[in-house]
């Protein structure tokens, strides 16, 4: 039996364990808000958040990320001086991520280390030191869908370690080895409480009443979907504001931008939005996507035809609700899907 039982008044050792070798992080309240932060022992955590505001997508693909910095002085005969910024010395521990936010690294490692031989070394070398031990979601939010998007409220993927709360104790499943030696020393779980997380599963799964419908999506040609009239009622009300694809955790385009003061300079990346009219704008003045109706296809097309397309079948949405949550104007991912997937 892999599964191990800690008691929550007891959970400060193993968060001291942990803490030992990573930065802990987990979702707490703040105010009306669910945050990621730092966290030092068991009274810090908050079990009764549906999920953070905020994905934790920007701990390993940060807002903003340095990539080089760079010296230019014209009297030095050395040149241009290029450095690697110096890597995070800490690796971090994400406790109680949401199997959605584990699955949606697992996406961004596909489309990150696409090339295993040219992997996004800057993704690559945080994903490396990040333990993620997932809390199974046993209230999911009216918002969510995840299982319709190959995800699901007690979902592996990404995780190292997925807890279960059963009330006043987790039950603990090592997903990845590396997670093992944490748990090693703790209980074994009894049947009766493997027969408890699995009807809290069943229960959860019972709760998820938003549903995506993609047979024909995934039938039909690029061209067929790309085409679909409904687009042009869809697209109406959205005001482009990219407020959907910041709160996503898997959306990924950045921009590369230098910033330099005198002779010294940095290159970062900044998260970007296929929303923004610049995004495509060429150095001509031409834009592919000038148009709103363009835009706001492509976020949909991105996720739910081309990443699939590219990545093996893998989808860019885990179902977790946020955009849906946050839009200003109420556009909700689950009518837009369904939508393009009637012929
Ligand atoms: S959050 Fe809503 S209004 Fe803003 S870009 Fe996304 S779909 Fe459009
Ligand atoms: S598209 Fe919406 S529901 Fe899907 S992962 Fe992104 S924010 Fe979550």
């Amino acid at each position: 039996m892999l599964e191990k039982i800690v008691f929550k008044d007891k959970l400060d050792g193993l968060l001291d364990k942990l803490g030992r070798e990573y930065g802990l992080f987990a979702p707490v309240k703040d105010g009306i808000h669910t945050v990621w932060t730092a966290v030092f022992k068991a009274g810090d955590l908050d079990w009764n958040f549906t999920n953070t505001d905020l994905s934790p997508k920007g701990f390993l693909f940060p807002q903003t990320e340095c990539m080089l910095v760079f010296e230019n002085d014209p009297g030095s005969t050395e040149g241009m001086i290029l450095k690697q910024p110096e890597p995070e010395d800490r690796p971090k521990a994400l406790f109680n991520i949401r199997p959605c936010d584990a699955k949606a690294f697992a996406v961004l490692d596909l489309v990150f280390e696409q090339d295993p031989e040219k992997p996004d070394v800057y993704w690559k070398e945080k994903r490396g030191k990040t333990l993620l031990l997932g809390l199974a979601c046993n209230n999911p939010c009216p918002a969510c869908f995840c299982t319709s998007v190959n995800c699901g409220p007690h979902h592996t993927d990404g995780l190292d370690i997925l807890m279960q709360d059963l009330g006043d104790r987790l039950l603990l499943t090592p997903v990845s080895p590396r997670a093992e030696g944490f748990i090693s020393d703790l209980d074994h779980a009894s049947e009766k409480d493997i027969k408890l997380a699995s009807e809290l599963e069943q229960k959860a799964v019972g709760m998820i009443k938003g549903r995506v419908n993609m047979e024909n999506i995934q039938a039909g040609s690029i061209i067929d979907v790309f085409e679909h009239s409904a687009w042009e009622r869809l697209h109406e009300s959205c005001i482009n504001c990219g407020t959907c694809t910041f709160y996503c955790p898997t959306c990924h385009c950045f921009d590369i931008q230098d910033e330099t003061s005198g002779v010294y300079g940095r290159r970062v990346r900044n998260w970007d939005t296929c929303m923004s009219p610049l995004f495509t704008l060429h150095a001509s003045g031409h834009n592919p996507r000038g148009g709103k109706l363009a835009r706001f296809r492509q976020r949909f097309m991105h996720k739910f035809k081309y990443m699939p397309f590219r990545l093996k079948g893998a989808l860019g949405c885990v179902g977790c609700g946020r955009c849906t949550q946050k839009c200003p104007v109420n556009i909700d991912v689950r009518h837009v899907v369904n939508k393009i997937n009637n012929n």
